[in-house]
């Protein structure tokens, strides 16, 4: 989108799962949970914990499990009046520390009372557990009043393997803002157009335009337009999918060093099997249709090999 003062701004999403491995001890507490079964671990000084660890307060390792609950005491809590959207319930609740019976430490679970006036220390409260559960603490819905318990008895569970593995989502949204020297590299992107800056000083161009010579240290206010083909300069094969891959691998990601550019602009490169990609070949842009253009570096699809002779290794070596 365009600001006031001509500067492109975007959202971005920075998003991956990672999947974690839990180790036995949470692995079992994470089964206990998909079974509907609340677990802690006995502490080399007797007690309870509750989650359980590998190792207690003192470095210790911890020993046997042991079954607590499922009702328990609220210690402490926070009402929370606006639940956000990554939060166990979407009506006011309350975080709370529970002790569950048998246990020597507290829990931190969400209490679903109906109102803060509900919420006290010292409630009984007691699990409602969710219909479907896959071994994650969000089994557990959250914890109610014990005297509305009525619900919350786990359904039995179906035999099956314990929980070695769980989910961990990352995601991050924010806003990208361009600035001006980048503006005008993206907004000469729609017209098909490749736009560099040229310091002053050293006359090299910098692509994209930085506005300052990182070099020199001077301003490079001046704009010079860079031909859409050129030379690879180094490249990576992708062999290893992931989800936000743009082709099944392998593909080839390059550093094409354009014409008139003294630093190469990173893509990828079509039209060649990966193997056959190597460091001076020559390679121009494959734009998408004109109705596709945007001020982005996008509408350049890939690049593809020309078919000329290679560059020598001399052409490049200053480029790396
Ligand atoms: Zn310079």
């Amino acid at each position: 989108m365009d600001r006031d003062d001509g500067v492109l701004e975007a959202p971005y999403r920075l998003e991956y799962t990672y999947q974690r491995s839990t180790g036995p001890v949470i692995g079992r507490f994470l089964t206990g949970l998909r079974d509907g079964q609340l677990e802690g671990v006995r502490t080399a000084a007797g007690t309870v914990m509750v989650p359980p660890l590998e190792y207690d307060t003192q470095g210790a390792a911890t020993g046997e499990a042991v079954k607590v609950g499922p009702a328990g005491t609220v210690t402490t809590w926070a009402w929370v009046t606006e639940p956000r959207r990554e939060h166990p319930l979407t009506q006011p609740f309350a975080w709370a520390l529970i002790k569950l019976d048998g246990a020597d430490t507290a829990m931190l679970h969400a209490v679903d009372a109906g109102s803060i006036a509900a919420m006290r220390t010292g409630l009984r409260v007691t699990p409602r557990w969710r219909a479907a559960r896959t071994g994650s603490i969000r089994d557990l819905e959250c914890f109610i009043p014990a005297d509305a318990a009525s619900a919350a008895v786990a359904d039995a569970a179906a035999a099956a393997p314990s929980v070695t593995l769980f989910p961990s989502p990352v995601r991050l949204d924010y806003t990208v803002t361009a600035g001006h020297h980048l503006s005008v590299y993206l907004r000469a992107m729609q017209d098909k157009r490749i736009v560099g800056g040229r310091c002053p000083s050293c006359t090299k161009v910098y692509l994209p335009p930085r506005g300052a010579c990182p070099t020199c240290g001077v301003p490079a206010a001046e704009t010079v337009d860079v031909a859409d083909h050129g030379v690879v300069t180094t490249f990576c094969i992708i062999r290893i999918p992931f989800d936000a891959a743009p082709f099944p691998p392998p593909y080839v990601a390059v550093a094409v060093l354009l014409e008139g550019a003294d630093l190469p602009i990173y893509h990828l490169v079509r039209g060649i099997e990966p193997e056959q990609a190597r460091m001076g070949m020559r390679v121009k842009a494959v734009w998408v249709p004109d109705e596709q253009l945007g001020p982005t570096l996008a509408s350049i699809k890939w690049f593809e090999p020309t078919g000329e002779p290679d560059a020598d290794r001399a052409q490049i070596e200053r480029h790396l």
